[in-house]
Parts: C-alpha cells; structure tokens; sequence
C-alpha cells in the first residue's frame, strides 16, 4: 500500500452502462461536480460514462461514495494516482454520441463482444510468447513517450483510423496472439471487441490498462520503456517502477528527452517533444513558418525584439548547414 503524502488525488475511471438521456444526466452531473470543487473532464454517452477528475482526498472520497452510491455505477474501477495539486483548470461534462470515437459502421459493445481480459500478471507473460504480438491502441504521440517493448506502432492519428490500419496490415497479424493496451483501458473495450468481430481469433486486453499495469505490485510495470502519456497538466505518469528506459526523442536533434511542448504558434500548437535548450533555441517552433508566425507565443513570453529573433534565426541556418 502506498502512503498518502500528498494532498490531491487525479481519478480515472469508465464504465460502459446505459445511461439515459445523457444530456440531463450530463449537466445535472457537472452540478454535482462543481459543488464538490472537482476538476477534469468526463464524457457521457448513451452507452456509459468515461472521466478522469482531479480534487483533494476528501473531495475524490466523496466523489467515490457518490457515485458507487448509484446502482448503474456500483461496480466502478477508480483508478486512483496521488498528485500535488489539480490536474485540471475547469470542470466539463460532456454528453457525446460514443465514449471513444471509433465512428464504427456496425458499432461494437463491449458488454457482448470484447477481448479476453488479462491481469497485469497475465498480460506481462503472455507478452513474452514468441507468438505474440502488441498493439498499442493509442495514438502515435502518446506511444513516442512511452510503451511496451516491442509493442507495434500503428501509424496513425486518431484512433477512429486504427481499424482501417489493421485491415490494410492484416496479413502481419494472422495465426498471432493479439494483445491490445491503451491508457486506462477504455480504448482496447472496443477496439479488441472490433478485432474479435473481425475474425482474429486469440485477442486479449491489459485490463484496467498501463496505469494499472504501473501499480500492479507483481510486474511494477516492467517491460514497460518510457513514461504513459496522460491528457491532464501532468502530461505524462511514471509506469516502470524498476528501469527507467528513456525512448522519447527530441525533435529537432533526436537525443533522449520526455519532454512535451506544443508549438508556440496557435494555429499549429502540435505536440513535439523537446529539451528546454531546443524549446529556446527554436523558439519553440516546430518549422521554420512557426518560428516567424507573427502570434508565436514563445515570442510574445520572453518578449523578445525583432533583431532578437533575427540572430536565432540566423544561428538555426548555421546550425542547418553545419549539420548538412
Ligand atoms: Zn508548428
């Protein structure tokens, strides 16, 4: 058992439950959480609920009971992660048509068709079967920061694209043990349901996903290289509690970093991962139109002048050149 050192608590959790008119339930939810001072973000949808809110120990405990309180979410799974402050600046509830956006023509519910659920224990040793293979069912920035070894990265951007990756690679997958994993284990619900229905026939799931996987106190989050990517202000979790394996890369030099950015033009705002030097050096721009985009925020945060721009400018082209 961890102890309790710190005064905030981040709580993720889903469940796929009929949920009734999800907009009532979605705003008289919001009230409930902005009376208990949460803040996060939970999605609502006719086929159940999927949240992660941060508050203080009282606030999450009360928040816990209340909803265990009703039947629909009596069996909930909270994972529960210690934290320093809040992970989250407002409190949303949003009602949606699906919980993860797979726009599936025939949609799938997990309830009746869904992979075989492994513990942290079984997934780690079936990972280790020379038949196996690991499908990250993340998107490709999360998987950059962090992931099983040997664990295939599907190229892709969102994660409604990865059925239409598997059937154009189907032949790679065929005659394996699939495993899925994503963050919290929403994501695979669907997705190894989609892959069962699909006709692969062994597909298993990392039940209650990587941050799970992280605590389990058995594996402690072995064969796991990176850190677990986290949609809060936190960014990213550690998982491995043995070796710290660092496989993000800067993206303008490729040495080892874990650290995430958005660009600091507005209209771009993509996620790179950069050092602090490079963050400077680059003006935190991932090209050269970011860098001189005349709202860059780097720019405007460290105030710098014209000709302050101009000799980074000028030292980026030396550097480019030197490269070369
Ligand atoms: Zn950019």
């Amino acid at each position: 058992m961890s102890e309790n050192n710190k005064p905030y608590r981040v709580l993720l959790y889903y469940m796929y439950v009929p949920i009734d008119l999800p907009e009532e339930f979605a705003s008289e939810h919001l009230r409930m959480c902005k009376e208990l001072d949460l803040k996060g973000r939970i999605l609502v949808a006719e086929e159940g609920i999927n949240g992660t809110v941060s508050g203080t120990i009282e606030q999450t405990d009360r928040y816990m009971e209340t909803m265990k309180a009703d039947p629909r979410f009596a069996e909930m799974v909270f994972k529960i992660d210690e934290a320093d402050d809040h992970a989250f600046k407002k409190m949303h509830v949003r009602p949606r048509k699906e919980l993860v956006t797979l726009r599936l023509e025939d949609d799938i519910n997990p309830k009746e068709v869904t992979g075989q659920y492994l513990s942290p224990k079984e997934f780690y040793e079936a990972m280790q079967d020379e038949n196996t293979i690991v499908i990250d069912a993340r998107n490709d920035y999360e998987y950059d920061l962090g992931h099983f070894r040997g664990a295939v990265r599907p190229d892709i951007k969102a994660f409604r694209e990865l059925p239409q990756w598997i059937k154009e690679n189907k032949e790679e997958f065929a005659d394996k043990k699939i495993l899925t994993y994503c963050t919290g284990g929403i994501r695979c619900e669907k997705f190894s349901g989609w892959l069962v229905k699909e006709g692969f026939q062994d597909v298993g799931q990392l039940h209650g996903g990587i941050v799970t996987y992280g605590k389990d106190p058995e594996v402690q989050g072995e064969l796991w290289d990176g850190q677990c990517y986290v949609f809060d202000e936190r960014i990213s979790v550690p998982v491995n509690q043995k070796e710290h394996v660092i496989v993000g890369k800067d993206f303008f030099t490729g040495e080892p970093c874990e650290r995430y950015v958005n660009c600091a033009n507005p209209e771009c705002n993509k996620q790179i991962i950069c050092t602090e030097e490079n963050e400077h050096k680059y003006l935190r721009g991932c090209t050269h139109e970011c860098r001189v985009h005349p709202r860059n925020r780097y720019v405007k945060e460290h105030e710098l002048i014209d000709e302050e721009v101009s000799e980074r400018l000028k030292l980026i082209k030396e550097n480019m050149a030197e490269v070369q």
